[in-house]
This record gives structure tokens, C-alpha cells and sequence, in this order.
């Protein structure tokens, strides 16, 4: 396998760290994955592996129909809405999915996170969306993502009864949507357990949502 697939393999590893850092997973649930660019593949994690046990070398090399082409274990059982996201959306360069507990409330009751703070305003330009209830296996949580997220400046999606899952130009920006998500979904929480959340004009929403993403930092959504 070429330089830039043990690249990703690394990276991949890597950043499945952040979701235990974060608290964003329990037990092997959870995965993140990257597209090779350019050679309509993808490295993903294997299923049912603990998390301190994720290297470089398990991670799972997979086509963009979900076909095995390098490593030993099988990949996630969430590969196939991975494989799907990257099929339909080539400007995704990684995807992450986690049941990451606030976010997942809102989930539960298929309510999307209204925009109440000016951080959710930066990263997702308004209110985090709920997707469709869908079942694993086949293309249908996939088609759930991709059609609630296309044309949409969310980066994540809440999709009914299941999750989150992220996307971003790379993996380590869908891995930073993801943190964020849970971070402004435990906030939108605590603030409505407390009163009613004051909105934020939409005027502003899209003056902090253009300057976050066109002018802060070294480049967009870098942090
Ligand atoms: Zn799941």
C-alpha cells in the first residue's frame, strides 16, 4: 500500500483517541474514517475492536461500495453510510459517527438543536438538524445524511433515534464537528432546563457563521 494510505491509517488511529478523550463513545461504539484522495477508497475502522487496542495496523482499507481491499479484521458496521456520504458528497474528506450522550438526547426525540449560542453560530451556521429515522445495513442511513446535510451549513447531523454523524474536508475536521456537537447540545440542554434560550438573530447568525469560517484563524475551521 502506498505512502499516503499508511499516512491515513496513522491519522485515522490517531483521532479515534479524541473520541474517548471527549467522552463521546462507550464501549467499541463509534468510528471515524478518511477518504484517500483521489483513489476512491477509504480507511475505517474494524468493528468491534477496543479502543486501546486501535492502531495504525488494524485500521481497515475499504473501496467506496464498503469492499474490504486492505486488512485483516472486518470494518465498522457503519462503513456502508461512510462508503455512502463519500460516494454521493466528493468534497467529504472524513466522516465520524458517535451516540455522543446530549446530542443523542436531542436525537431521541427528533429535535433539532436551535441556535442559541454564538459558538453553534460559528461552526454550524444555525440549528443542527434531525435526519430521518433509518435502519443499519444498506444505503439508508446514508441517504439520511446526505439528504439532510446537502445544502446545509451543519456539518452534523442528528439522525432520529440513533446519533451523530459529522463530515468535514477531512477526518479531523468532521472529528472536531463532532465534539462540538456534543458540547453545544449539552449546552442547549442545561439552558433550556433552566428557561426559555433567547434566539439569535439570523442576520448575526450569518455574520459569525462568515467570519468563523472565512476569517478566523489560520484557515477556515481550524479552531
Ligand atoms: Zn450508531
Amino acid at each position: 500500500m502506498n505512502t499516503e494510505i499508511a499516512v491515513l491509517r496513522e491519522t485515522v488511529a490517531r483521532l479515534h483517541r479524541e473520541l474517548t478523550r471527549y467522552d463521546l463513545v462507550a464501549w467499541t461504539s463509534g468510528n471515524v474514517s478518511a477518504r484517500v484522495p483521489g483513489q476512491d477508497l477509504m480507511v475505517i475502522k474494524p468493528s468491534g475492536v477496543d479502543y486501546d487496542d486501535l492502531t495504525a495496523d488494524t485500521m481497515v482499507v475499504c473501496d467506496l461500495n464498503g469492499v474490504v481491499v486492505d486488512g485483516g479484521g472486518s470494518p465498522s458496521s457503519d462503513t456502508a453510510a461512510h462508503a455512502y456520504v463519500y460516494r454521493a458528497m466528493p468534497e467529504v474528506g472524513g466522516v465520524v459517527h458517535t451516540h455522543s450522550g446530549y446530542a443523542t438526547a436531542w436525537a431521541a426525540r427528533g429535535e433539532a438543536i436551535p441556535c442559541w449560542l454564538t459558538a453553534q453560530a460559528d461552526e454550524f451556521g444555525g440549528e443542527i438538524p434531525i435526519g430521518p429515522f433509518a435502519l443499519i445495513g444498506g444505503d439508508d442511513i446514508g441517504k439520511g445524511i446526505v439528504s439532510t446535510l446537502s445544502g446545509h451549513r451543519s456539518p452534523a447531523v442528528l439522525m432520529r433515534n440513533h446519533g451523530v454523524f459529522t463530515i468535514g474536508r477531512d477526518a479531523r475536521a468532521a472529528v472536531k464537528a463532532a465534539v462540538m456537537c456534543e458540547d453545544v447540545a449539552r449546552t442547549a440542554h442545561l439552558a433550556r432546563a433552566l428557561g426559555q434560550p433567547l434566539p439569535i438573530a439570523p442576520a448575526d447568525v450569518d455574520a459569525l457563521h462568515d467570519r468563523y469560517q472565512n476569517v478566523y484563524g489560520q484557515r477556515p475551521s481550524s479552531g
